[in-house]
């Protein structure tokens, strides 16, 4: 699995817009580890990385030293990291994105009842939302109605062949 579909993967554990999470229970966690190829550890100990990730990739100035070792081999190749246990392996992959300049595109979707962490692949890394047909629109809704709040939903404010006029045509009331 690539680095950051693992600690994607971690940090989605918690479904906010469920309100599940996967490392409230010792079997879902051991299938979540084993689908992932890693072994389990220490359970609470990946409840706060993964709290403390989740809150950096949210944009939380927090930092400081966090006490988590990774494991590293050394051989032909370099030093190079890597996990047995789960909390090892995230680690170790989040290392992995920091060296490659890629953890700034680990993000969570600003959209309160959704929270969901996905990997912004786009050039520069201006993706805001993690479906932007499904929270970026639901958030512009919310926003409209906000500013409309008798209004149901959207109206289309130019019609097509009104007294004539193009569609993009701005009428002026003269
Ligand atoms: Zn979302």
């Amino acid at each position: 699995m690539d680095a950051h579909g693992l600690v994607v993967d971690l940090l989605n554990t918690l479904d906010v817009e469920a309100g599940t999470d996967l490392l409230d229970d010792a079997g879902t966690w051991a299938t979540w580890c084993a689908e992932h190829q890693v072994a389990t550890g220490n359970r609470m100990q990946a409840r706060l990385v993964r709290t403390r990730l989740r809150a950096v990739v949210a944009g939380a100035t927090w930092s400081g030293p966090a006490g988590w070792t990774v494991p590293v081999t050394v051989g032909p190749e370099g030093v190079v990291v890597h996990g047995r246990s789960a909390v090892e392996a995230v680690l170790a992959a989040a290392v992995q994105l920091t060296v490659t300049g890629d953890w700034r595109r680990l993000k969570l979707c600003p959209a309160d009842d959704c929270r969901h962490a996905f990997y912004d692949r786009s050039r520069n890394r201006t993706r805001i939302w993690c479906e932007m047909s499904d929270c970026g629109n639901r958030a512009k809704v919310r926003r409209y109605r906000a500013r409309h709040p008798l209004s149901a939903a959207p109206r289309r404010l130019h019609t097509n062949g009104r007294s004539g006029a193009g569609a993009d045509q701005v009428v002026t009331g003269t």
